[in-house]
């Protein structure tokens, strides 16, 4: 008997793959240069508004973006994209939130290797969330960065857990800048603002 045909997507210049270590993943089928665009991040999508109920339940997927104008990309995932990219600690490329949403190289990308972009999830109060399996040497353990209700209580304080709070922001925003993920700075910071507002 034949064996069942397994769909396996491909579409030039790279490889997605539904299994991989990571259960899926996207992989390189040529060299890239850094500032190339590598995939659209999803090639069919919806555009919805911020405040549309329905875009906060998508938003439980993990796999939407907020493109300009407070508009909700939400990715159709029976058409494999850049959403189907890993998260790394050392990430080779970089997502792009504006207009239809892009995955672009960061640094240079040999044919086989795999896709990997930065997550930048900021969480509240659920510091173990997202453990990360990126494999690289600096790998931090966790992808999502953690903000509980205690840091944004502390962080302006003058005692030395408010300096401890600090310095770990600091560091983060030191790794941040290391790997060119300064975007990330905005989320951070409305989460504390989020975190001290419910404190009032
Ligand atoms: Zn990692």
């Amino acid at each position: 008997m034949p064996k069942p045909h397994k769909p396996k997507f491909s579409l030039a210049p790279v490889e997605f793959r539904e299994r991989s270590l990571a259960g899926r993943g996207v992989f390189a089928k040529r060299r890239f240069q850094p500032g190339d665009v590598i995939t659209p991040y999803a090639p069919k999508q919806r555009r919805l508004d911020i405040d549309d109920p329905e875009a906060t339940l998508a938003a439980e997927s993990k796999l939407t973006l907020v493109s300009e104008k407070w508009t909700v990309i939400v990715p159709d995932t029976s058409v494999p994209g850049g959403w189907l990219c890993n998260h790394s600690c050392n990430p080779n490329a970089a997502i792009f939130s504006d207009r239809e949403g892009r995955i672009q190289c960061r640094r240079p990308i040999s044919p086989g290797e795999e896709v990997t972009i930065f997550y930048g999830w900021v969480t509240r109060n659920e510091p173990e969330r997202d453990p990360c399996r990126c494999g690289s040497r600096h790998c931090r353990g966790f992808i999502n960065f953690d903000l509980s209700d205690q840091d944004a209580a502390l962080v302006d304080g003058d005692s030395s857990a408010s300096a401890a709070v600090r310095a770990r922001l600091e560091e983060y925003v030191a790794f941040l800048h290391s790997i060119g993920q300064e975007q990330v700075l905005d989320t951070i910071q409305r989460t504390l603002v989020t975190l001290r507002a419910k404190q009032r």
